[in-house]
């Protein structure tokens, strides 16, 4: 039988012992955590957006971050402009406008947005489909592909589209009207057998308000001279790029017409 004294020395030494291995093992953790954090993925699976959807159809058109700053969270990615002039689409981190005469501006990092949704595009899962589809069986075959529908995914559909009709929206002036008045008398454009890239997003329904829930995409044709906000679609052959985000980071506007706004009257 072991005496009092020693047993007490043995379950001393015992716990020096777990203090140690529990320092080593937090040692570990943290080397792990920073070498993590070094990785460039990380930044990769964040959603970040500037203000938000409700804002934009209360007429909150006001830019409020550059698309310089938008650019440095992502290289991909949908949105609008300042003075809600025109349809923003992102890829491989160039910035274009399709504007209410259906054609794709190139944009400079000074100009302003006053909501946009962007992420680094690092695809998880990659398809593809011959199948010609709408845009509602499109999506079907998209919900099909993910793993849960309760995360964001921004959306790659790239090759040829046998019909697409896409609209955009006219610049606003003050005071601005609100977003369903303007799309009244959105402009709409129609192409057929045309090659290009529809850029988007799938988001979960606890989004709604913030950003819009379910799939939305913006189309720019492959040589990058037209696009839109994509209203209709008949695919033929594409390929499917899937971005899993499962981080969302929102910045919202430092005041203006953002911070008068009745959000109330909407739910
Ligand atoms: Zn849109």
């Amino acid at each position: 039988m072991i005496e009092l004294p020693e047993a007490l020395t043995i379950a001393r030494q015992m716990k020096i012992t777990a203090y140690i291995l529990l320092a080593i093992f937090f040692s570990v953790s943290i080397l792990g955590c920073t070498s993590a954090q070094q990785q460039p993925n990380d930044k990769d699976d964040v959603l970040f957006q500037t203000s938000t959807l409700d804002a934009l159809l209360e007429g909150v058109y006001d830019g409020d971050m550059t698309f310089g700053e938008l650019k440095e969270h992502g290289d991909f990615g949908l949105g609008t402009f300042d003075a809600l002039d025109g349809e923003m689409v992102e890829i491989d981190h160039q910035v274009y406008q399709i504007k209410a005469d259906g054609i794709a501006y190139r944009v400079d990092n000074a100009m302003k947005s006053p909501f946009s949704v962007v992420t680094f595009f690092e695809p998880d899962q990659t398809a593809a489909s011959d199948e010609a589809m709408d845009c509602v069986q499109l999506e079907e075959f998209l919900d099909s592909l993910l793993p849960t529908k309760n995360i964001p995914y921004a959306l790659k559909v790239e090759g040829t589209f046998a019909y697409l009709k896409t609209r955009s929206v006219p610049r606003q002036t003050e005071p601005y009207p609100p977003l369903l008045e303007v799309l009244e008398n959105q402009p709409i454009f129609e192409f057929q057998n045309v090659t290009g890239v529809m850029v988007g997003f799938r988001l979960p329904g606890y989004m709604e308000g913030v950003n819009v829930p379910g799939y939305h995409f913006h189309f720019l044709t492959e040589d990058r001279t037209a696009g839109g906000h994509v209203l209709e679609c008949q695919s033929q052959s594409v390929t499917i790029d899937i971005d899993y985000t499962d981080e969302w980071y929102v910045v919202l506007p430092e005041g203006g017409a953002f911070y008068e706004v009745d959000f109330t009257s909407q739910r």
